[in-house]
């Protein structure tokens, strides 16, 4: 196969939000405190490797997963480990890592542990396996996810079926909340271009996958040589999301079980391998309606969303939620909450507690619905203002179809969550579960505020577990 081009259309006609982060690019402060979260981690039970007050270099253990344990979690700073915070059943949510002991500058350079340094031909002629050793050892690994769990990727010694199929490497720019690919491909094309390298040798081929804005950007860094496709994609923005593309591209069951890589963790197997240090970069688009000036934050993995939307001004005038991933999957921050592992967008959205008094009677002009009844169906171009308000209660399926309509991978989610919730997990693997990208699309245009998306990830989940069992 040679590097080709395919143009998809992914994803229907749903309502634009307003606050997408503009094309601005401001560096955060490098912050005192950094933290990692375990929790956020699907699938990953976390064992400590550090106890509160132990110094860390930048790129030593913090944990490791329990059932894995070569699966190692890097620290993104050196410092001291301030705070092991626990959750429900003694899950770790958090362990924060302080630079430097509260007031006290830094001195000399910061303290790293170092990694094997592999480029050029090296690259070339290092064994598969060698490779994922490093690429485990240096703390990588985790960036590489497979299908259809969006669990961690498994090893040779994990899966006998590998290598897989494919290796999606998403590089993003269609979801406009989104990090936009040249703020983060800026001054990375070589990285980019080895880490690309790199991925090619994990799976039978790699699959390249951008948003047609950011196709010739992409296009002259492919690495040359066989078994490399460059995907092109338009649509909503769960056009990134990797499992929509794999539901158009896969052409046998084998295909079910290939591997993926989103946004800027492409570039972090070439950074680990050309710079010898744990990656630690990361851009953050920084929007919603809840800020006045979105806007791109150069900072690091392990940032808290405080500082992320530190200088941003902020609406004070009502309260805001705090969200920490995609527009239609992340997850609600704490005060004080830091971005979870994979997470590279923070919204602040305004929580919308009022009660709308005659809502039902009003045009809707600025209300985001599928449904045509609403006025705002006229100018579906124009972007509107979006909160946390459910504007009510989760009602009973009134078998609109919405749900249908939108679902990238063609799945019809009001029969299959009926199936679910009447114990009929054959029905639903027929229906195509595991094809779900768990990308929140059918919740989020579902009029009777049926969590859709969340009853297909659980249910996902509970299969996966009872495989496993
Ligand atoms: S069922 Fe829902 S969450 Fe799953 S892919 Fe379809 S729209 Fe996305
Ligand atoms: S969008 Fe909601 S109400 Fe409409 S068919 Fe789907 S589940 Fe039912």
């Amino acid at each position: 196969m040679k590097a080709g081009m395919k143009t998809h259309l992914i994803g229907g006609d749903i309502p634009r939000i307003a606050g997408v982060p503009g094309h601005v690019l401001v560096n955060a402060p490098f912050p005192e405190v950094m933290a990692v979260c375990p929790a956020t981690l699907p699938f990953v039970k976390a064992r400590p490797a550090v106890a509160e007050g132990d110094k860390v270099r930048r790129g030593d253990p913090l944990f490791t997963d329990k059932k894995r344990p070569d699966l190692r979690f890097l620290s993104p700073v050196a410092g001291t480990v301030d705070r092991i915070l626990y959750g429900r059943r003694r899950i770790i949510e958090r362990i924060e890592i302080r630079r430097h002991p509260s007031g006290q500058a830094a001195a000399g350079p910061e303290p790293a542990a170092s990694f094997p340094v592999v480029t050029g031909a090296g690259l070339d002629d290092l064994p598969r396996t060698e490779l994922i050793r490093l690429l485990r050892e240096g703390g990588v690994w985790p960036c590489i996810r497979s299908f259809p769990y969006r669990d961690i990727a498994p090893s040779d010694a994990d899966d006998p079926a590998a290598p897989p199929e494919t290796l999606i490497a998403s590089v993003g720019g269609a979801d406009p909340f989104g990090p936009s690919p040249d703020l983060w491909l800026a001054g990375a094309e070589t990285v980019f271009k080895t880490s690309l390298r790199i991925l090619r040798k994990l799976a039978r081929t790699l699959t390249v996958s951008v948003a047609s804005p950011y196709a010739d950007l992409v296009r002259p860094l492919l690495p040359p040589g066989e078994g490399i496709r460059l995907e092109i994609l338009s649509g909503s923005g769960v056009a990134d999301e990797p499992a929509a593309l794999l539901y158009r591209i896969k052409t046998s069951a084998a295909w079910n079980r290939s591997w993926f890589i989103t946004g800027q963790d492409i570039l972090s197997p070439g950074r680990l391998l050309t710079e010898g240090r744990y990656p630690r970069d990361r851009i953050f688009a920084v929007g919603g309606a809840g800020i006045s000036h979105p806007r791109h934050v150069r900072g690091w993995r392990g940032i808290s969303a405080a500082d992320l939307a530190g200088g941003a001004s902020r609406d004070v005038t009502e309260p805001m939620r705090w969200i920490s991933g995609g527009i239609l999957t992340g997850r609600s921050l704490a005060p004080g909450g830091y971005p979870g592992y994979y997470d590279d967008r923070l919204l602040l959205l305004p929580e919308g507690n009022e009660r709308e008094v005659l809502g039902f009677a009003r045009p809707g002009w600025n209300r985001p619905s599928c449904s045509r009844t609403f006025l705002s169906a006229l100018n579906r171009k124009r972007r509107l203002k979006t909160g946390c308000n459910t504007h009510g209660e989760e009602r009973a399926c009134v078998n609109c179809g919405f749900c249908a309509r939108v679902c990238p991978v063609d799945i019809m989610p009001q029969f299959m969550m009926k199936a679910l919730g009447a114990d009929e997990m054959e029905t639903a693997l027929a229906l195509g579960l595991l094809d779900c990208a768990e990308c929140g699309l059918c919740a989020y245009v579902c009029p009777s505020k049926i969590e859709l998306s969340r009853i297909l990830t659980e249910a996902k989940a509970a299969w996966r577990k009872e495989m496993a069992a």
